[in-house]
């Protein structure tokens, strides 16, 4: 089962145990897979469900549920200001594999880019292939990019951290030993958070962390947060 190729399926492309098929996902079956009629594969609706179905021309018949264990035991949202040029769909496509649930892409003060609206659809887009890819049940959310202060003022969840490359803050492993349900953590660009940033994060209640001695990359760092945090809460 676990050979079989997967595609992810809109909600209301399941209609009475069949899957009506987009032209792309024709295309991608028959032409790039090369499954033909009568063929299985796994169709996952990114929300927790999988099913095995069978490919019948522009429809598949859904032949039974699967059941499927990849996802962490905890909620984790990273909070990511944004990097310049294309780094953010690399941040997107690793931090899927990890296993992050939410990303939330933030404009910083010294945020570079300017993403355009079709930016968003291709980091869900990514965020869809990668899902596929490692085998979640689940396919993260990728929130509409607001700023900073907005993101910190509005996230009220109980365990909240803000990476910072530099000054005497503990080790995300020292503060992670007692994991909850739901954990956001915050990077910045880079040239870094502003004082005031950090200052705003504190005061809505984000706990300052290293993430070790050397300067990580904006593109590295919420990559590193994620292993560690996967790291403590996957034993
Ligand atoms: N230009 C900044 C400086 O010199 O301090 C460094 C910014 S770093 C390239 C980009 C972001 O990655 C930082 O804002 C921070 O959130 C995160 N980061 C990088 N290295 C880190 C570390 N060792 N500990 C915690 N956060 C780190």
């Amino acid at each position: 089962m676990s050979q079989l190729q997967r595609i992810a399926i809109g909600p209301s492309q399941f209609q009475q145990g069949q899957i009506l098929l987009t032209k792309e996902q024709q295309h991608y079956l028959g032409r790039v897979l090369r499954l033909r009629e009568g063929d299985r594969f796994i169709a996952m609706d990114g929300r927790g469900k999988w099913w095995l179905a069978q490919l019948a021309d522009e429809q598949a018949q859904v032949l039974e549920p699967v059941s499927v264990e990849t996802e962490l035991p905890v909620l984790i949202t990273l909070m990511v200001a944004l990097p310049k040029g294309n780094g953010f769909d690399e941040v997107v496509r690793s931090c899927t594999e990890l296993g992050v649930a939410c990303i939330a892409p933030v404009l910083s003060d010294r945020t570079l880019l300017d993403p355009s609206p079709q930016k968003l659809e291709r980091w869900r887009r990514i965020a869809t292939e990668a899902a596929e890819q490692s085998e979640r049940s689940f396919v993260p959310k990728i929130l509409e990019p607001v700023t900073f202060n907005t993101a910190v003022t509005a996230n009220q969840t109980s365990h909240r951290y803000i990476c910072e490359a530099r000054g005497e803050y503990p080790h995300l492993n020292k503060v992670l030993s007692s994991i909850s349900e739901e954990i956001v953590i915050a990077t910045g660009p880079e040239g870094g958070w502003t004082t005031q940033e950090i200052e705003n994060a504190k005061s809505s209640g984000f706990q300052p962390v290293s993430l070790g001695r050397r300067i990580l990359r904006a593109v590295t760092a919420p990559i590193v947060a994620l292993s560690l945090i996967t790291a403590i809460c996957e034993v």
